[in-house]
């Protein structure tokens, strides 16, 4: 066992990323022992509720992970709730007092760890209440883990750095990008640096292209008020994609560490290509869906769902082209989409290999007689649903003559496996607990990411579109296959 010493102050302890992710993460923490006796949780939202109906809460969150009566008490037993405006300054000093007694009761040392799970705008009033209130002691550790998005521009997420780092260090600010938790993604770098047949081929002489795809088949549900402010690309390319695009990208670290880690990640990030606006609109393309029908069910467009504007110009697909100006990458394009009601959700990288020059068997022709092309190797590594990753090679067609055919080495973690393997989310808040923040976006990433977006995004304000430009169901609209088209590629994944 190796347990764990923190009190955790969660804002926002009513709503949603609290109850479906973070209470039951913190359960399966709870079972494994990596906390014990010597935690304790502070819900604090604006609502008035009790303790007693706070810890009925937590206890519903954890009932799909089947604990037993007693294990679902003594863990619901360690939450605490406190009604509090993050406005009020009064009320950090309950907070406080409640810190304190929670401190000395748990034996805590005074190693405290603040969850921001709230809308953003109160992130920096929060951080300098936390400071002018006396919340934060000299005791123990103070980390700060803060969810997305983390400003909503460059200009604005520079603004909201300042005012957290004029209270907490970067070495305790953990900004959460839940993508960073996710097993395979994790996976890029065992793939990437304990596989020499890759890495030696993992540059511009050998790759072709690669593909990163990030498709949702769900519409924007009840999100609609959010997302008309976002979009896809500040919901899912400035951050989740592009620091795929980094991990892809990096060079190899020195050692597997947080500092050597994330030198390489930002000087891949900003070894990327920032265009004019005129090359923004070029290598880039949004899309809205309409109205769709997909085996048999029929959905509405974007601009019919609740909170969201008839007129409205916000993107739910994007499609891009990111170029990469450095020695590894030059003249590799890096494609990649996300949107919302595609085909089918999933998400996969592929990485598509050069063909082989010549194809030098001779009965491989097509039917006028013609020789073909041998198709690309091609590694796919699968992020969800399924985990795992696939090569295509091209072997022999079984029989007489010569003719070749592609094969495909295929390997998904089973369900059992996937299963068992800790979520997100617990392995994120485990890395906060031991102070690693290899899997958290350091500012420097952030602020990287949002210059490359702005561009961006600054090039589409300036310009409207027809929309609805793809219809629910497809996988998003034509501009987004012409993009690889006229590089003379094709997306690998088309469901
Ligand atoms: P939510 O609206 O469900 O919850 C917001 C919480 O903030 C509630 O507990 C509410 O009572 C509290 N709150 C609002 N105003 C307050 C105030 N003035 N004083 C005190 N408390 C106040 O939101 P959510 O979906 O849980 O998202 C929280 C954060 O996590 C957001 O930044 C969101 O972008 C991010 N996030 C959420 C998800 C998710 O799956 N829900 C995923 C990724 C990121």
């Amino acid at each position: 066992m190796n347990e764990k010493i923190a009190l955790f102050t969660i804002f926002g302890g009513t709503g949603d990323l609290a109850k479906r992710k973070l209470y039951p993460s913190l359960f399966r923490l709870y079972r494994k022992g990596n906390l014990a006796e010597h935690f304790a949780v502070i819900g604090t939202a604006r609502r008035d509720w009790s303790d007693d109906h706070y810890r009925e809460i937590v206890r519903d969150t954890i009932k799909d992970l089947n604990p037993t009566a007693e294990e679902a008490e003594a863990f619901s037993s360690h939450f605490y709730y406190q009604s509090h405006n993050v406005n009020d300054s009064e009320h950090y000093d309950t907070l406080k007092k409640l810190s304190d007694t929670l401190n000395d009761k748990y034996e805590l040392g005074g190693n405290h760890i603040y969850y921001l799970a709230m809308a953003p705008q109160f992130f920096g009033t929060i951080v300098q209440h936390l400071k002018s209130q006396g919340i934060l002691t000299d005791n123990g550790f103070d980390r700060l883990v803060i969810e997305k998005p983390f400003g909503s521009d460059y200009d604005s997420a520079y603004q909201l750095n300042e005012e957290i780092r004029a209270v907490f260090p970067e070495k305790d600010i953990f900004r959460i990008d839940h993508y960073l938790g996710k097993e395979m993604i994790q996976n890029i770098s065992a793939i990437r640096f304990a596989n020499n047949i890759f890495e030696s081929q993992w540059n511009n002489r050998y790759i072709d292209n690669v593909q990163i795809t990030f498709a949702e088949s769900l519409g924007v549900e009840d999100r609609g008020g959010y997302y008309e402010h976002s979009g896809a690309l500040k919901d899912m390319v400035q951050n989740h994609i592009l620091q795929v695009v980094a991990l892809l990208a990096m060079e190899p670290p020195v050692a597997f560490s947080e500092a050597e880690i994330r030198a390489e990640k930002v000087k891949a990030l900003q070894a990327i290509r920032l265009y004019s606006e005129k090359e923004a609109l070029e290598n880039f393309v949004r899309g809205q869906y309409g109205q769709g029908k997909l085996d048999d069910q029929e959905f509405i467009r974007y601009r019919d769902e609740p909170n969201v504007d008839e007129h409205s110009q916000t993107e739910t697909f994007v499609a891009g082209k990111f170029l990469i100006d450095n020695f590894r990458w030059s003249g590799v394009p890096f494609y990649i989409r996300t949107g919302k009601r595609l085909t089918e959700k999933g998400t996969r990288i592929n990485i598509v290999f050069k063909q082989v020059p010549v194809n030098v068997f001779k009965d491989d022709i097509d039917k006028c007689g013609e020789k073909t092309d041998l198709p690309p190797n091609v590694l796919t590594i699968y992020i969800q649903p399924t985990e795992g990753f696939s090569m295509t090679l091209n072997g022999k067609e079984i029989g007489q003559g010569f003719t070749t055919t592609p094969v495909k080495l295929d390997y998904r973690h089973s369900a059992e496996t996937t299963g068992n393997s800790p979520e997100a989310y617990e392995k994120l808040l485990l890395d906060s607990l031991n102070g690693d923040g290899t899997n958290f976006s350091h500012w420097d990433e952030v602020a990287q990411s949002w210059r490359i977006v702005d561009i961006i995004r600054h090039a589409w304000d300036k310009t409207s579109v027809d929309f609805p430009n793809y219809a629910a169901g497809s996988m998003g609209p034509d501009a987004a296959f012409d993009l690889l088209e006229q590089d003379g590629f094709s997306w690998d994944w088309q469901p």
